[in-house]
């Protein structure tokens, strides 16, 4: 059985194809900067060359579409037709309260899906776009949706409520979801796994570090808070969303620029953070290449999206009366051996040491702390890919 599983990013298309008879990757890639200059196909057969293929990707549609071609393709294709795909598994961003597992897609699910746009603005309308492109570029094949905020739904009271008046919370839910859940979930496991913790007497800090951002503290494998809220623009400072602020700053703007709290919300979503901070871009590595150029504004960008982890780290160590072990993954947290080093930078007074060396490791799983130090941190990989297809496949 293969299972195709499809990530859509805000700005990223992420596939792998997977053999589940023994969970190999019979191909893997990634579209980079979806919608913005420069995309990129990358796709990685097994076995074979690699493709790089720099063609526009105006939205998500294009890109599924140059992924069939490139699995189909006759020197670097993997198969030889799209019928050789069992089902397809997509990981959806935000299920509001009604659903907390994976489902199969059918109409009704799309209808939630699409019901969860203003909670998901930046990510459900690029997870519906891929469900539908594959419906149509391969009808019959059934499509898996797993969703992002199931794996946080262990959160107590305490941390997901919001100190509003409790009526918003009956009539309408709103809470704190959390999102990234089936990649927090995955490191999580692993970090207990490599840093050969006691699963029932575990505390943990994953530091997802993509283009979105967020940080979960996990008790004993279960999840007891993350930094994303109703909606993934809580918390970090990420490439494009603003993360925590004062909430009267929408009505500030509102006001002075004559726009409606909709156009407000839009730019802390997609012209802020990291963007918005350094006016260059939302990519990571267009800020530290003009940081490194003596850019104020890059240095700032990047100064306080480290401190702001920092300080969840913090405040997570608090709330779990200690940590065991932090680990850095995704985009930024897997490649990014500066960023790691400045966070950790702040770590002291945990008793956090970096040993140089293995942090200069980027996209591997490692132990980037030395020998040393009392709290031990990692670079894992995230395996979103691999955790969605084996829910895919249970379904299927
Ligand atoms: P998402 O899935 O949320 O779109 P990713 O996890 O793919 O995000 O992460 C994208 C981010 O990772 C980009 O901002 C990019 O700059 C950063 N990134 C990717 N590769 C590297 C690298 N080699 N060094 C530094 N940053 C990187």
């Amino acid at each position: 059985m293969k299972i195709l599983v499809i990530n859509c990013g805000s700005s990223s298309l992420k596939y792998q194809l997977i053999d589940m008879e023994n969970e190999n990757v019979l191909a893997k890639g990634l579209c980079e900067r979806i919608g913005i200059e420069g995309s990129k196909l990358t796709h990685k057969p097994a076995g074979k060359d690699v493709l790089e293929k720099a063609e526009a990707m105006p939205d998500h549609q294009v890109a599924v579409k140059l992924v069939l071609d490139a699995l189909q393709d006759a020197t670097y294709g993997v198969i030889s037709n799209v019928n050789e795909i069992s089902a397809i598994g997509h990981r959806v961003l935000h299920a509001g309260k009604y659903y907390s597992d994976s489902i199969i897609v059918n109409e009704d699910v799309k209808r939630v899906i699409r019901e969860c746009f203003d909670l998901g603005p930046l990510h459900n309308p690029a997870n519906l776009i891929g469900i539908e492109a594959c419906e149509a570029a391969m009808p019959g094949i059934p499509n898996v949706a797993v969703f992002d905020t199931a794996f946080h739904q262990t959160m107590p009271e305490k941390a997901y409520m919001y100190a509003i008046p409790y009526e918003y919370y009956e009539k309408y839910s709103i809470r704190r979801y959390g999102f990234h859940g089936t990649s927090h979930r995955f490191v999580s496991k692993r970090t207990i796994e490599v840093a050969k913790l006691d699963p029932n007497n575990s505390k943990v800090i994953v530091c997802h570090l993509g283009n979105g951002g967020s940080i979960s503290a996990v008790v004993n494998g279960k999840c007891v808070d993350t930094s994303m809220g109703l909606t993934p623009l809580e918390g970090l400072i990420m490439g494009t969303r603003s993360g925590d602020l004062d909430p009267a700053v929408v009505q500030y703007i509102a006001n002075k620029e004559g726009k409606d709290v909709n156009e407000v919300i839009n730019i802390l979503n997609k012209k802020s953070g990291i963007l918005g901070i350094s006016g260059i871009s939302s990519d990571f590595r267009d800020v530290q290449k003009a940081q490194k150029e003596g850019n104020h504004r890059a240095n700032v960008a990047i100064d306080a999206f480290v401190y702001r982890v920092a300080k969840y780290i913090g405040a997570y160590a608090a709330a779990m009366n200690g940590v065991d072990a932090i680990t850095f993954t995704a985009g930024v947290g897997e490649n990014d051996a500066a960023i790691r080093k400045e966070v950790c930078s702040y770590l002291g007074y945990l008793g956090v040491t970096v040993n140089e060396e293995a942090n200069k490791i980027r996209g591997e799983e490692v132990e980037i702390s030395a020998a040393d130090s009392k709290v031990k941190v990692f670079a894992i990989p995230t395996n979103e890919e691999l955790a969605i297809a084996r829910e895919t496949r249970d379904l299927i």
